[in-house]
């Protein structure tokens, strides 16, 4: 090892930014320098994000610039492709330019989950999926601009295919996009006299005989009662088999069309550790010890969703892929690469599950914290206070409550921007229309 210790640190999401942030605080001067490799400049507060498309929160509120925070670590906003730990080098894939060597002497894995997809026809096409601020804003223009085809439509199977939503995957992140998107469509109906809110169709699919493994199977069940009674479907054991143009086929034989299909059924490990050769689980997931360190390799460090912890609180289990195992183990385990610079023993991770929040929509949702079950607006209000105090940064806590109070006072502002998806498209047509074609300027001289 180095005069000055090199800390790699491989994604900037819960475990990235919040080990980073704990070492710049903890590290004495000189002790050792930190990197942090993100091929985004930000960290995204997932469990906001269906807020944030429901039109809730600010986009922009929901994540938090890394160098801004990190000012103590160098950030580089890049890709890392490949690891050669014997060596001690990353391979790092800038936003642009050539790819670059990274030496490092401790590593710090942490690239988090990617969406578990399965070779449905129509898939990459048709759907997107749900993890990304840009994805948010996108189905809350989606959604908006549906409303608005669906108004002026003349053709009936038009009008019908746009207020067709589907999500596929009744975990936390679907059911919670699938509860918000409803919920703002339905406020945003009373601006459309042509449409009411029986005419939206909104179909929630999922493989298993539940939703929400996070929480106990009768809150699972009051929750798909709760969906049904807004007229929402909730579809169990069933599976989307095709999705080609957006004709929707099921495994149980019923087909529709639809323009609009989220894609939230599970995460799989981040494939970096897999094909950079090192030891992963049969689910890919990087092996770690209790400490957080991976067994034989001394200076590699894992959490999160791309690591295979072992959950001390319940025998022969793994730590879930949550927000909240992500954040406690980040810290410990900047606490653990601190005690072995300094020559002391890590200390284990333990951690008992505290329980879930979900929102459902505006003054809806459900909860369960240390196995007491809680429903409608006090769980609502649970799921606000819970996640408000866990964004990170006091600047992002403030604007967040800021935009809530915005919301309360002067409601939901459900205007459509689906123009910022394609800002050209306008410019270029009228530069067609007009005839107007560029021209080489002469050479002078
Ligand atoms: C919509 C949604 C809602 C959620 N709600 C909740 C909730 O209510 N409660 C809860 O506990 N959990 C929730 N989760 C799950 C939670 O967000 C994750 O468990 C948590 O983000 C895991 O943290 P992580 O650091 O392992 O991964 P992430 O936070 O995903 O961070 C991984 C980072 O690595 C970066 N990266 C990826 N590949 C590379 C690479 N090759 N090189 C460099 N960087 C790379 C990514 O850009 C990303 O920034 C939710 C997730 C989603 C999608």
């Amino acid at each position: 090892m180095t005069e000055r210790p090199h800390i790699l640190i491989v994604g900037g999401g819960y475990v990235g930014l919040y080990a980073a942030f704990r070492l710049q605080k903890k590290l004495r001067g000189g002790e050792a320098t930190v990197t942090v490799v993100d091929p985004r400049p930000t960290m995204t507060y997932q469990p906001f994000l269906p807020e944030a498309a429901a039109g809730s929160i600010e986009p922009r509120h929901v994540v938090v610039p890394l160098r801004k925070v990190l000012r103590g670590c160098r950030v580089v906003t890049g890709t890392v492709t490949g690891v050669d730990h014997r060596r001690g080098v990353a391979t790092v894939v800038p936003a642009e330019g050539v790819p670059t060597e990274l030496a490092y002497d401790v590593l710090v894995l942490a690239a988090g989950s990617v969406a578990r997809t399965q070779p449905v026809p129509g898939l990459a096409e048709c759907a997107i999926g749900f993890s990304t601020v840009g994805e948010a804003i996108y189905l809350r223009n989606q959604v908006l601009s549906r409303l608005d085809v669906a108004a002026s439509a003349t053709d009936p199977e038009v009008r019908r295919r746009a207020l067709t939503f589907v999500v596929v995957g009744g975990g936390y992140a679907g059911v919670e996009a699938f509860g918000e998107l409803e919920d703002m469509a339905r406020f945003a109906m009373r601006v459309y006299p042509e449409l009411a809110p029986s005419d939206m169709r909104w179909v929630l699919v999922e493989a298993a005989g539940r939703i929400m493994p996070e929480v106990s199977p009768s809150l699972a069940e009051y929750t798909v009662r709760r969906l049904e009674k807004r007229g929402m479907r909730v579809l169990l054991n069933t599976t989307v088999t095709s999705m080609v143009d957006g004709h929707v086929v099921l495994s149980d034989g019923e087909e529709f069309d639809s323009d609009t299909v989220v894609w939230t059924a599970g995460v799989r490990a981040n494939p970096l550790a897999q094909a950079s050769g090192l030891p992963v689980d049969p689910r890919g997931r990087l092996v770690a010890s209790t400490t957080l360190r991976v067994p034989g390799h001394e200076d590699l460090w894992t959490a999160g969703d791309s690591a295979a912890v072992p959950d001390l609180s319940a025998e022969g289990a793994w730590c879930a892929p949550s927000a909240q195992h992500a954040v406690r183990q980040a810290k410990l385990l900047a606490d653990n690469i601190i005690r072995s610079l300094r020559g002391r023993e890590p200390k284990p991770y333990k951690h008992s599950h505290a329980g879930s929040v979900a929102s459902l929509g505006l003054h809806k949702g459900v909860a369960e914290i240390y196995g007491i079950r809680l429903r409608g607006v006090v769980a609502w209000l649970m799921h606000r206070a819970y996640h408000v105090t866990r964004v990170p940064t006091l600047n992002r806590k403030v604007r967040v409550m800021a935009d809530w109070l915005m919301a309360f006072l002067l409601r939901r502002d459900v205007v459509s921007l689906g123009q910022i998806h394609d800002p050209r498209r306008d410019w270029a047509a009228m530069v067609e229309a007009t005839g107007v074609r560029p021209t080489v300027p002469p050479r002078v001289g």
